[in-house]
């Protein structure tokens, strides 16, 4: 017998990125919600670096959370091209000017944790919406909603249930058939990512907002530096041949002793013209992990009423930088398809009927899935380009790279960002001017009945 039983439109399972996005989303249109997190605190000073690019920064935009969001981070500055081989730099660009003319923003690098405090210190009433220490164990139908079970022994129950719960999400596996056709999904690389403090042979190198991307063979940097002279990093290596393929829900896990071989592996790599090497950010690090990178976009997302969005259901590697931007943007779509299907006024609707659900959660499908697994695959031949992997990766990154125009290097982040979508409804719509249309202003949209 559960000790609580609640009732609440809405249960968001996970108070990650997507978990508060939708959070947010759901509070401006004052439906009622209740957000069920695993641990102990929903913003944890763990985690990695996030650039947010304009299509995320639109609707947090919207949201009315983008002052609060840009004094938790840095307009990206410089980013060096570097052969991590023989230390050269190969080129330095501020990009961050073309994406505000074309997209309305520029980029904004800032950590995981910082963005979660951000969004948890938007939400009102946290103490009644956001409940810790509560995993979700199961979920039950009802004949009318559903109810969602956590390991203390409570019950929630709601119209219906949202994983926002990750790569190892237990919604999930609630929804029949979750895993693409032929089972395994990819998992080509590993990742080290931490944060260091930054050292004044540091300071001197990278000034704030900058960053690298440095290549060698089958392995790769991404760096920046942040706010309180904070250094971001993440190296990714590959994985063997024998890792590459694995179940979504036995992702390979590194021990101890993996994460002193990718040490050793990149310790030596050079990121500025003053020889200084990874050694430095390495014997200064103020938080770390190390994950496999899976990449992955499930077919299925939902069934009856409940449904999957964010890392849950789509898995991006980090290097292009579009994971967390595609989980803002699955809940605009949520948000979008709800109301479209039930009406506007979802706050005073006591009963989601099934058949406009289903209706909705189709329409987020439809208008993902395809998008999603494009991005996916470009996010991989990304890091392919940028760890050598193929006979020509090297070249191209060497010698055609450098000579790139901005115009044409910028070409697949702008192509991924016009198909970012807006929230529809009474929220702020968005005003920043933008000379590259988004792909919704393009194609004129149904007339909404909003
Ligand atoms: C090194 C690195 C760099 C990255 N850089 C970028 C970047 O530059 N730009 C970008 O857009 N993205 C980036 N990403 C990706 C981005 O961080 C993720 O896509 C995003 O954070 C996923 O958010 P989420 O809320 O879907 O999942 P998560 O962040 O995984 O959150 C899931 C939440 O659900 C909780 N949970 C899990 N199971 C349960 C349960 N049973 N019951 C209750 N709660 C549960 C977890 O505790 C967690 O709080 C990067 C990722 C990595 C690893």
């Amino acid at each position: 017998m559960a000790e609580k039983h609640t009732k609440h439109q809405v249960v968001i399972v996970g108070g990650g990125i997507t978990g508060l996005t939708l959070a947010l989303c759901l509070q401006h249109l004052k439906v009622d919600y209740v957000l069920l997190e695993a641990y102990g605190s929903i913003a944890p000073d763990v985690g990695a670096s996030i650039l947010l690019f304009p299509h995320g920064q639109r609707i947090l935009d919207q949201l009315g959370i983008l002052d609060k969001l840009q004094s938790a981070g840095l307009p990206q500055g410089t980013l060096d091209y570097r052969d991590g081989a023989t230390g050269q730099s190969l080129r330095r660009s501020d990009f961050g000017d073309i994406f505000r003319r074309r997209h309305g923003y520029s980029l904004l690098w800032s950590s995981r944790h910082r963005i979660l405090r951000a969004l948890h210190e938007a939400v009102a009433e946290p103490q009644q919406r956001l409940l810790v220490n509560k995993r979700v164990t199961r979920i039950d139908s009802l004949p009318e909603g559903v109810l969602v079970n956590t390991d203390d022994g409570s019950a929630y129950e709601a119209q219906i249930v949202v994983g926002c719960d990750g790569v190892h999400s237990t919604v999930r596996k609630e929804i029949a058939s979750p895993k693409r056709t032929g089972g395994d999904v990819g998992c080509e690389y590993g990742c080290f990512f931490a944060a260091s403090k930054c050292t004044p042979v540091v300071t001197e190198t990278v000034e704030p907002g900058a960053g690298a991307l440095i290549s060698l063979q089958d392995g790769q940097v991404v760096l920046g530096r942040g706010l309180d002279d904070e250094m971001y990093f993440f190296c990714t290596w590959t994985l063997p041949t024998s890792q590459q393929k694995c179940s979504i829900d036995d992702i390979p896990r590194f021990t101890k002793e993996d994460k002193e071989r990718v040490l050793d592996r990149f310790r030596d790599v050079v990121f500025g013209d003053n020889g200084v090497r990874m050694q430095e950010l390495f014997d200064n690090l103020i938080r770390s992990g190390v994950t496999a990178l899976p990449h992955y976009t499930l077919r299925k997302w939902s069934s009856g009423r409940i449904i999957a969005i964010g890392d849950a259901v789509h898995k991006f590697n980090p290097v292009a930088g579009q994971g967390g931007n595609s989980c803002i943007d699955s809940c605009a779509l949520l948000v979008n398809a709800l109301q479209e299907h039930l009406g506007t006024d979802l706050a005073n609707m006591p009963s989601w009927p099934l058949p406009s659900l289903s209706q909705a959660f189709e329409d987020v499908e439809n208008a993902s899935v395809r998008k999603v697994t494009t991005l996916v695959e470009e996010s991989q031949n990304m890091i392919r380009l940028l760890s050598w992997r193929r006979w020509y990766d090297k070249i191209m990154y060497r010698y055609i790279v450098p000579y790139l125009p901005a115009y044409f290097l910028l070409q697949p982040h702008s192509a991924a960002i016009v198909t970012g979508v807006r929230l529809r409804g009474p929220f702020k719509q968005p005003e920043a001017k933008h000379d590259w249309l988004y792909d919704e202003e393009r194609v004129p949209s149904k007339p909404m009945s909003l």
